[in-house]
């Protein structure tokens, strides 16, 4: 297999303010390079003072890390702790007082939940766990709405040592009975439905209908917390409200203290690629991860800030950075039930205003969206309390980028594309603000400590400037242990054979500068090629979004019988679809501005309109589904979770 090839050229830079630099957790390039020379230097002595310095153990460890059965690692392996007491009791004596929780409801209602009060619900709900027989180790499927009641859910299960497995509200029936039957869930909490961008949906039926399927004798009991209001039907021997379960129940928990191995969660991928994984993550470990990225990526400091991650906790990043890492550092953060778009397009900024949101941190899709609807929008609202800008999910393209640092952050506040997965728990590669220039599309370097490296396929670095496989060469704390009930697929998956076995496969493409900034090509799985020119997608979707009609663009390819493949682009323009005369001169002048932007060689042969693009729950462009449609083939995929399934035939259409 050939390598990679990278067309596309980047310029700007973005060195830190000597203002931000000079505040900063992780000030100026030196103390970069210090940590991540500490880290090569000393490897697990680098963690190990990492850990004792950010977790709070009940019993210290002696290990650190034990590779003997790679890649099946362990870290801080006789250690103990508790997650949960790590994000609420440690902070109660200073801090009892302090909001943890800004809590802002669809309707604009809003919430605030001190440490106290979060801790006292957090117990009191682990308690009622506990009296339906939830122990530790027993799975608990968290099936509901952004909102309070699931942080409390997840940080209960965590404070008795259950594992917790959130499927997000947004998942299908059979999505959620997949993912109960995969854990063996003993116990699922959901809420009768709820509310987004003003409408209801519910959630207790889905449950229902998903125990309907079938094999689902695992589940004994499903809690409901009442959000919508809606009838729900209801099996009196199954089925109990949230606010009957936790009535009467003391409001202090001791925590479970459990080996720093033992399993805080399970999470399945998003999906965009195939058959949901399951993937299993630590608590020392993954803790760890969570909070070294608080301090370093997003600068946290504890005592001033306002975070915001808009992320639903169905997501990995809802995990790490809403549930376990702003509350393991003492931090008050923003939590939103609703959408960017509703009651307008100006609610995030809005939102910013409101709650004086230091540190902002969303998707790419969620930006492109904004820019479509009103670009000029967050200019209408003092974002003046914001100070650091972060993104994550998808490659950012340089032009989103730009908006993002110059519309919203006023070319004031550094941005951290943060390149990371499920697996990795936590961020791998992303700059520290106060130290790493930025650059737009690129996610920089990786965290200190983190191994990353650009290969070919036989594992061998491959030179600057040219593309390849992204992997992680040293095993790191937060990485996941498992899939859950499948340990060879997970060593098959991700530790494949070819790379020797113990380097970890990320499966995304990579090419790093001159500077050795790293920026993502896109999926390994997505990989064009064009007359025997390896191209990724995202270099060619940039492009597409750098003109000034495009807000968005989505790249596969199709067969070819000359080329091998050819470049079908799928295209949302700023204004309303184009078709007829004018849709030809648009492919013309699209085809040609690709050309000019980066070379002949990835014109697209093809360009569709369409309003939207088709899109994962978690935002993310479902690519393997464009692709059929290129090709004219039958649609296999589930599709019931998209957005607007009309827009499939929007983008079946070929513009003649
Ligand atoms: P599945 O593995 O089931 O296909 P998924 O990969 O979409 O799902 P996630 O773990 O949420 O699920 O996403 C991780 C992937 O998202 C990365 O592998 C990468 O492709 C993409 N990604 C995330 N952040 C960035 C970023 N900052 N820049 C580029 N790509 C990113
Ligand atoms: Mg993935």
């Amino acid at each position: 297999m050939a390598n990679i090839e990278s067309v596309l050229q980047e310029t700007r830079v973005f060195p830190p303010s000597a203002a931000f630099q000079a505040q900063a957790n992780v000030s100026g390039m030196a103390s970069h390079q210090a940590l991540t020379a500490r880290a090569a230097a000393d490897y697990e002595g680098f963690w190990a003072d990492m850990a004792r310095a950010g977790i709070s153990w009940k019993k210290d460890f002696s290990k650190i890390l034990d590779e003997s059965n790679a890649p099946f690692y362990k870290w801080f392996y006789d250690g103990e702790l508790n997650v949960s007491y790590n994000c609420l009791d440690r902070h109660l004596p200073e801090k009892a007082d302090k909001t943890a929780l800004i809590f802002e409801a669809d309707d604009g209602a809003v919430r605030r939940v001190t440490y106290q009060a979060l801790y006292n619900q957090v117990c009191a709900f682990a308690n009622g766990l506990k009296s339906r027989g939830v122990q530790k180790g027993d799975r608990v499927i968290i099936y509901m709405p952004m909102g309070v009641e699931a942080v409390v859910a997840m940080q209960a299960c965590a404070r008795i040592g259950a594992i917790h497995s959130v499927v997000f509200g947004g998942f299908s029936a059979k999505s959620l009975h997949e993912r109960i039957r995969d854990a063996g869930a003993r116990l699922v909490v959901t809420a009768d439905g709820s509310i987004r961008g003003g409408k209801m949906l519910p959630l207790k039926s889905a449950v229902d209908a998903a125990i309907a399927l079938g094999d689902c004798e695992c589940v004994e009991a499903v809690v409901v917390y009442r959000r919508s209001g809606d009838d729900t039907a209801w099996n009196a021997a199954r089925d109990i409200w949230w606010h009957d379960l936790v009535n009467g129940m003391a409001q202090t928990c001791e925590p479970e203290w459990v080996n720093a191995e033992h399993p805080l969660f399970i999470l399945y991928t998003s999906g965009s690629t195939g058959h949901p994984k399951g993937v299993q993550h630590s608590s020392g470990g993954y803790l760890l991860g969570a909070i070294l990225s608080m301090q370093w990526v997003f600068d946290a400091r504890p005592d001033t800030d306002v975070f915001w991650c808009t992320a639903d906790v169905g997501w990995i990043t809802g995990h790490s950075y809403v549930v376990y890492g702003p509350l393991a550092l003492g931090m008050t953060e923003v939590i939103f039930e609703g959408v960017p778009t509703y009651p307008d397009a100006g609610r995030f900024w809005k939102m910013i205003q409101d709650h004086q949101v230091t540190t902002f941190y969303t998707a790419p899709t969620a930006i492109r969206s904004l820019i479509k609807l009103g670009s000029d929008l967050p200019r209408q609202y003092d974002l003046s309390s914001l100070r650091l800008l972060g993104t994550v999910g998808e490659p950012i393209n340089p032009e989103a980028w730009m908006w993002y640092y110059e519309a919203v952050g006023q070319s004031r506040c550094p941005i951290a594309d943060t390149w990371w997965q499920t697996e990795t728990g936590s961020h791998m590669i992303a700059p520290l603000p106060g130290a790493v220039a930025t650059k737009p599309g690129s996610c920089t370097l990786p965290l200190p400590g983190i191994m990353a490296d650009v290969v070919d396929e036989h594992g061998g670095s491959v030179p600057l400037g040219q593309g390849g496989y992204l992997v992680i060469k040293r095993p790191f704390p937060s990485l996941l242990r498992s899939l859950w009930g499948d340990p060879e697929r997970f060593r098959k998956t991700y530790f494949p054979a070819e790379l020797g076995g113990k380097t970890y496969l990320a499966g995304d493409s990579a090419h790093r500068d001159a500077d050795g900034y790293y920026w993502i090509m896109g999926r390994i799985d997505d990989v064009l090629n064009v007359s025997g020119h390896r191209l990724g997608t995202m270099e060619i979707e940039s492009a597409l979004a750098a003109n000034p009609r495009v807000a968005e663009a989505a790249v596969v390819g199709k067969p070819h019988d000359i080329k091998g493949e050819a470049v079908v682009a799928f295209v949302v323009l700023k204004g309303a679809r184009a078709s007829g005369d004018e849709a030809k001169k648009i492919v013309a002048e699209l085809r040609d501005w690709v050309g000019k932007e980066i070379g002949p060689i990835a014109k697209p042969d093809e360009i569709r309109f369409g309003d939207n693009l088709p899109k994962t729950r978690s935002g993310k462009i479902m690519r393997r589904l464009l692709r059929a449609i290129a090709r004219g083939e039958e649609i296999t995929q589930d599709v019931s979770t998209l957005e607007n399934p009309a827009i499939l035939e929007q983008l079946k259409e070929a513009v003649r």
